[in-house]
C-alpha cells in the first residue's frame, strides 16, 4: 500500500450505536493501527430532523468503554473535533461543491413540491412502473433548470423559491467497482435516480457531506456495513463527478450481523426476547424513556465484547479464539473478512466472558468486585484477602463478576435454607448423628487448613466405614445451603473453625 492508511468511523446520532455499528468502529480501528494509520471519528449529523439528543456522547462514550480511540478528530474537551459535519456545514464547505457540480452540468436544481413527488410517482405507479424514480426518464417532466427555461429558473431563484441540487445520474451507463470484501461490484445507472445532494434547508444530504468530507480529510478506506453497499455506486459516480477518481478511498461493505438463527438482521426485539443486549452501553430513550440494556451494564468486560465483535464476520484462519486488542491489530485483515452474514451466538458470548474472568487474577476480581455497586451490598466489610480467596474459588464457576457474591453468597452469611433436592436425596435418620461427630472431630482440630480438613474427613469416612458421598453432601449443604460448590474443604477453611462449628449446630437443629 502506498498510500498512508486514514480510515474514519461516521456515525450519525440518530441513537445509541448498535453492537454492529462499534463492530465498525473497531474494523476501522484495527485496519488503521495495523497499517500505522489514522482512525477519525466524523459525527454525520446534517439530518437535523433524526437528530437524537445524547446520542453522539454515547458515541463517545462506548467507543471510550471498548478502548478504540480515534486519534484524530476524537476531541471530547481535546483539541480536536470530533468532526461534526453540521459545524463543517457552517463554513459552507459543502454547498461549493455542491455549486461545482451545477456549474459543469453533472447536477441540476430542482424546484419540484413534495406533492409534485408524489403525484409523479403515483402517476408512475398506474403506468406500471413499480419503483418510480427521478431520473434520466422522468427529469424531463418535472420543475427543474434541465427542464425549465434558463429565464424560468432565474426568476424562481430570484424569487427565493425551495430548491435542491440532485446529482444528474447518466442515462446508460455501467458502474464498476471493486469491494475489498465482496470483490466486483456492477450496477447498471438505469437502477439509480437523481439523488438530492444539497437540500433546501442549506445542509448537504448525507451522501454530500460524506463524499466531500472523505475526499478532502484524504481518507484512503471506507470500511463501512453492508447497508452501504447500495450507495456506493453513487459514491463512485460522485467521485468521478468531482474529477477525483484517482484518489477515490477503496470500499469495504462489512457483513450483517445476523440472528442466532440465522433469519435476518439482528435487531433489538431480538435481544430483548432472547435476553441479551445489543448495545454497547445501557441507553435511556430521550423521548419515551425507554430503557435498553448494555453490554457494560450486564457485567461484560470491555476486551471481551470486543474479542466477540472482531470474530463476528472476520476470522484469524486459526483456531485461536481469545484475542486481545493488540493481537487483533496484529492478526486482522481485510480478506479474512467474510461475505456471509455472522450469526451472532450469545451462548458463545458469554462464554468469551467467561474464559476473559478465569483469566484474571484473583486479586484483581477482587479489587474490581469491591467497586461493583451491586456487590457491595453482599460483601459488607470483608476484608480484601478473603474477598481475593473467595474469588479464586469461585471465579471458575462464574460468567460475570457479579456472579461471584451472588453464587457465593453463602461467603459472606450463614444460609436460611438448605437445598430441598439434596436434603430429600441424603438427609436420612442418621445424618444429624454423622454431622454432629464430625463437628466435634471439627473442634479438637488445632490448625484449620484445606489439606487438614481434607484429611481428618478422609480419616473419620475411614473410622466410620462410610462412603464420601454419603456425608460430604450434608457437610455441604449445612454450611452453604447448596447442592453444589467449589471444594467444601477450601470453603470451611475460609469460613474459618468457629464460623462453620456455628452452620453445622444450626443445621442440625433445623433439619432435626
Ligand atoms: N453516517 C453513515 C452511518 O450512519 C456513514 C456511512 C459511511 O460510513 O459511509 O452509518
Amino acid at each position: 500500500m502506498d498510500r498512508k492508511v486514514r480510515v474514519r468511523f461516521a456515525p450519525s446520532p440518530t441513537g445509541p450505536l448498535h453492537m454492529g455499528g462499534v463492530r465498525t468502529a473497531l474494523y476501522n480501528y484495527l485496519f488503521a493501527k495495523k497499517h500505522n494509520g489514522d482512525f477519525i471519528l466524523r459525527i454525520e449529523d446534517t439530518d437535523q430532523t433524526r437528530y437524537v439528543e445524547g446520542a453522539e456522547e454515547y458515541i463517545a462514550e462506548s467507543l471510550k468503554w471498548c478502548g478504540i480511540l480515534p486519534n484524530e478528530g476524537q476531541g471530547y474537551g481535546g483539541e480536536y473535533g470530533p468532526y461534526r459535519q453540521s459545524e463543517r456545514k457552517e463554513k459552507d464547505i459543502y454547498r461549493k461543491y455542491a455549486q461545482q457540480l451545477v456549474d459543469e452540468g453533472k447536477a441540476y436544481y430542482a424546484f419540484d413540491t413534495p406533492e409534485e413527488l408524489e403525484q409523479m410517482r403515483e402517476d408512475l405507479k398506474k403506468a406500471g412502473v413499480a419503483a418510480p424514480q427521478y431520473n434520466a426518464i422522468t427529469r424531463g417532466r418535472m420543475k427543474n433548470s434541465i427542464s425549465l427555461s434558463a429565464e424560468e429558473v432565474e426568476k424562481r431563484m430570484q424569487n427565493g423559491d425551495p430548491y435542491v441540487i440532485r446529482i444528474k445520474i447518466p442515462r446508460n451507463e455501467d458502474i464498476k467497482f471493486k469491494d475489498m470484501v465482496r470483490g466486483w461490484v456492477q450496477v447498471h445507472s438505469s437502477n439509480l435516480d437523481d439523488k438530492v445532494l444539497f437540500k433546501s434547508d442549506g445542509m448537504p444530504t448525507y451522501h454530500l457531506a460524506n463524499i466531500v468530507d472523505d475526499h478532502l480529510m484524504e481518507i484512503s478506506h471506507v470500511i463501512r456495513g453492508e447497508e452501504w453497499l447500495p450507495s456506493a455506486p453513487l459514491h463512485v459516480l460522485l467521485y468521478e463527478a468531482f474529477g477525483w477518481e484517482d484518489s477515490r478511498p477503496e470500499f469495504a461493505h462489512l457483513p450483517l450481523l445476523l440472528k442466532p438463527d440465522g433469519n435476518g438482521k439482528l435487531s433489538k426485539r431480538d435481544g430483548d426476547r432472547l435476553g441479551f443486549p445489543v448495545f454497547p452501553l445501557e441507553w435511556k430513550d430521550p423521548s419515551s424513556g425507554e430503557i435498553s440494556s448494555g453490554y457494560r451494564e450486564k457485567g461484560y468486560f470491555p476486551e471481551a465484547f470486543v474479542n466477540i465483535l472482531a470474530l463476528l464476520g472476520w476470522n484469524p484462519g486459526t483456531n485461536q479464539e481469545i484475542f486481545s486488542l493488540a493481537e487483533l491489530v496484529e492478526a486482522f485483515s481485510i480478506e479474512r473478512v467474510g461475505k456471509a452474514g455472522a450469526k451472532y451466538d450469545p451462548e458463545k458470548a458469554r462464554w468469551f466472558n467467561q474464559q476473559y474472568l478465569r483469566a484474571k487474577n484473583d486479586r484483581e476480581i477482587a479489587e474490581n468486585l469491591m467497586k461493583l455497586e451491586e456487590s457491595k451490598a453482599i460483601v459488607g466489610d470483608k476484608d480484601i484477602e478473603f474477598l481475593t480467596s473467595v474469588c479464586g474459588l469461585m471465579k471458575e464457576r462464574a460468567t460475570f463478576l457479579k456472579d461471584i457474591p451472588k453464587e457465593g453468597f453463602y461467603f459472606f452469611e450463614a444460609p436460611s435454607e438448605y437445598d430441598e433436592k439434596t436434603i430429600k436425596k441424603k438427609w436420612k435418620e442418621d445424618s444429624a448423628t454423622i454431622m454432629r461427630e464430625w463437628k466435634e472431630r471439627m473442634q479438637k482440630m488445632s490448625s484449620f487448613d484445606q489439606d487438614g480438613i481434607e484429611q481428618e474427613f478422609k480419616a473419620f469416612l475411614d473410622e466410620k466405614e462410610m462412603g464420601i458421598g454419603k456425608v460430604l453432601p450434608l457437610f455441604r449443604v449445612l454450611l452453604t445451603g447448596q447442592g453444589m460448590g467449589p471444594s467444601m474443604f477450601a470453603i470451611a477453611s475460609l469460613l474459618g473453625k468457629e464460623e462453620s462449628i456455628q452452620r453445622l449446630e444450626s443445621g442440625i437443629k433445623k433439619l432435626g
